[in-house]
């Protein structure tokens, strides 16, 4: 007799995490120097949670991105009263990035959700993204309605760094959409088999596509510490985003190049008739001294935009890790084993 799947080739049998009454969620939490936010963070959590609980089971993977304080004390004295937290602790900080992809490695939920410690990403979202899961949606984004509570400067830079990008990049990402959003475990799956080491998750996470859904929420303060992104890393991370997401930056001097070109071969025509006409005109150091200056500066520009990937490149096939463990406290069994 011929198997179902043979009958039925096309259609799409449910995963056992969209047949079981109970779906585990792993909330995925970086942290970097947050003593005091911890205990905040995981009363709000179990608040926000309690009344799921018939559908819903739920850990919280904390990814200790080299604290200095005593974060992970913290963590694993609140470990001793509840088994539903997990600690990973990494070598030394790789930055949120690589913290979020060591959380991604080892969660084992039917559906992962990157959350800030610092309850800017407010807990209270989590129901709805939740139910949105629950009618089909494999990605969940949150995205921030108003940025009160950013500085004119935070806000002005970071419009203009989602109209470049989305003006450059293959993929668009949603303006005002952080890392705090559910994806479903095929998504996650998906984002871990992507190999690449310069990691710009937010255009990751657009990349993979599936059904969207979204949320949106005002962006509350922080409740205590201090953000550890300032303007130089938040530069340097726009780069990243960018020259990691397209290829643009380099297409641009492709035709840069050509109209130079052409002006250049225009203006050379017109020399040449000029000098053959009215003989050599001595005099042209300023003209000269400028088309020197523009196009060496042209030129080291241009070479830094290659050096841009160039590094990139070199990162990509030195094949590091992306981050180092210094120790794995899963509560459960974790996906690490596979
Ligand atoms: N974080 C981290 N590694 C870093 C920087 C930040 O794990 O190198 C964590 C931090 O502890 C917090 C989250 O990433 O849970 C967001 O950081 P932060 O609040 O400083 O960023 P902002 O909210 O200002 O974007
Ligand atoms: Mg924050």
């Amino acid at each position: 007799m011929a198997k179902i799947e043979q009958i039925l080739p096309a259609v799409r049998v449910p995963s056992a995490s969209r047949v079981r009454e109970i779906r585990k969620v792993s909330l995925i939490v970086p942290v970097l120097n947050e003593q005091d936010a911890i205990a905040a963070f995981l009363d709000r959590i179990e608040e926000v949670m309690a009344p799921l609980a018939k559908e819903y089971v739920y850990s919280v993977i904390f990814v200790n991105d080299g604290s200095t304080d005593a974060t992970e004390f913290a963590i694993r004295s609140r470990m001793q009263s509840d088994g539903r937290i997990s600690l990973i602790n990494l070598s030394r900080n790789f930055g949120k990035e690589a913290a979020l992809s060591a959380g991604l490695d080892h969660a084992d939920g039917d559906a992962c959700i990157p959350i800030d410690v610092d309850l800017q990403d407010p807990p209270e979202l989590l129901p709805q993204m939740l139910g949105h899961w629950k009618k089909g949606a494999l990605v969940v984004n949150a995205r921030r309605t108003c940025r009160a509570t950013d500085t004119w400067m935070k806000r002005a830079t970071a419009g203009s760094f989602y109209k470049i990008f989305n003006a450059m990049a293959d993929q668009r990402i949603p303006p005002d959409v952080g890392d705090f959003r559910l994806l479903d475990r095929q998504v996650v799956d998906v984002l871990r088999g992507m190999g690449e080491r310069v990691r710009f998750n937010k255009a990751l996470f657009s990349w993979v596509g599936f059904e969207t859904a979204e949320v949106t929420f005002e962006r509350p303060r922080r409740e205590s510490g201090t953000s550890a992104w300032n303007y130089w890393r938040l530069w340097n991370f726009a780069l990243d985003g960018i020259f990691s997401s397209s290829t643009a930056p380099l297409r641009i001097w492709t035709y840069a190049g050509a109209v130079l070109a052409s002006l250049s071969f225009l203006y050379a025509g017109f020399v040449l008739l000029q000098t053959l006409i009215v003989g050599v005109d001595v005099p042209g150091y300023a003209s000269t001294l400028i088309l020197i200056l523009l196009f060496g500066g042209l030129n080291l520009f241009a070479i830094g935009i290659i050096g841009e990937y160039v590094g990139r490149i070199y990162s990509e096939v030195r094949e590091r890790p992306l981050y180092v463990l210094r120790s794995v406290h899963m509560t459960e069994k974790a996906a690490t084993d596979d």
